[in-house]
């Protein structure tokens, strides 16, 4: 009934585990999603962090990412995902000031100068069976003992203590990919939460990496069976309620079947003044 994905990133994999709907709207259908200040932050910090660490360790100051971060709001806010949003001047504004800011607080975190990487925005892939997995990592360094470390940024809130291992367990894919495209097991993967300055890490071991095959051929014959019966089931819970496509969700009294016809309409680009 819908065609079988045959490549899938970790995050897409994560997805249908937390809603299957959301899956097939997002993943299947690819419906478009409206584009969020919060989105564009992240891109725009990612890529502010990404442009410093193309220079050479000793010019990676806090004044050159001031002056490359001009570069990188140029860049996102010619984007259509950001134009999409419509944004006022002012909003604008805010939104690279906000931007802005958690580049500095970066700072407060690592030492650039410090880090050697080995790849940024670095896209990995690896084959399971007829699947293709493929994920980006933002930083991939050697750490002084010379094993392998993946790291993540994040701009949004920092997990509590006890959702810690939750926001971990999925990262140790991107160890697996890692370890798949480049024969290394990697020592670590950290999450760098900027906004509260706070990073957590794991240490991925054996077997940890040995249990992800296993789990994501269920999950991808689950995604299979969807796919040929046309049947996603919904899982309704607090995401419901950041889900761009509640209205055209059963929970929620819509019709799935309308959403492909209807979505390019309510996320047009706005025209100018809206
Ligand atoms: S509204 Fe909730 S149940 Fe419905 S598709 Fe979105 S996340 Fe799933």
């Amino acid at each position: 009934m819908y065609p079988v994905p045959t490549s899938l990133s970790p995050s897409r994999v994560e997805a249908f585990t937390t809603c299957p709907m959301a899956f097939r709207f997002s993943s299947i259908e690819r419906l478009p999603e409206p584009a969020s200040v919060h989105t564009s932050k992240g891109t725009l910090v990612h890529r502010a962090l990404e442009l410093l660490y193309q220079h050479p360790a000793a010019e990676r100051t806090l004044q050159r990412a001031g002056e490359l971060f001009p570069q990188a709001w140029a860049e996102v806010s010619a984007s259509d995902e950001y134009l999409r949003m419509g944004l006022d001047t002012a909003r604008a504004d805010a939104l690279a000031a906000e931007s802005r800011t958690l580049v500095d607080r970066y700072f407060e975190i690592e030492d650039p100068t410090a880090i050697e990487p080995v790849g940024l925005e670095l896209m990995l892939e690896a084959k399971m069976g007829a699947l293709t997995l493929r994920g980006i990592i933002d930083r991939l360094e050697r750490a002084p003992d010379g094993s392998l470390v993946v790291t993540d940024y994040k701009t949004g809130r920092a997990p509590t203590a006890s959702q810690e291992q939750k926001r971990l367990a999925g990262v140790h894919f991107y160890a697996w990919l890692v370890q798949q495209a480049m024969g290394e097991r990697p020592s670590s993967v950290r999450l760098v939460y900027v906004a509260e300055r706070k990073v957590i890490a794991t240490s991925p071991t054996e077997q940890s990496l040995s249990f992800l095959p296993k789990r994501t051929a269920a999950v991808f014959s689950a995604i299979e069976k969807a796919c040929t019966t046309g049947q996603f089931r919904t899982s309704p819970g607090p995401l419901c309620n950041f889900c761009a496509f509640r209205q055209w969700c059963p929970e929620f009294g819509g019709d799935p079947d309308k959403a492909a016809a209807e979505a390019p309409i309510v996320y047009a680009i706005p025209s100018s003044g809206a």
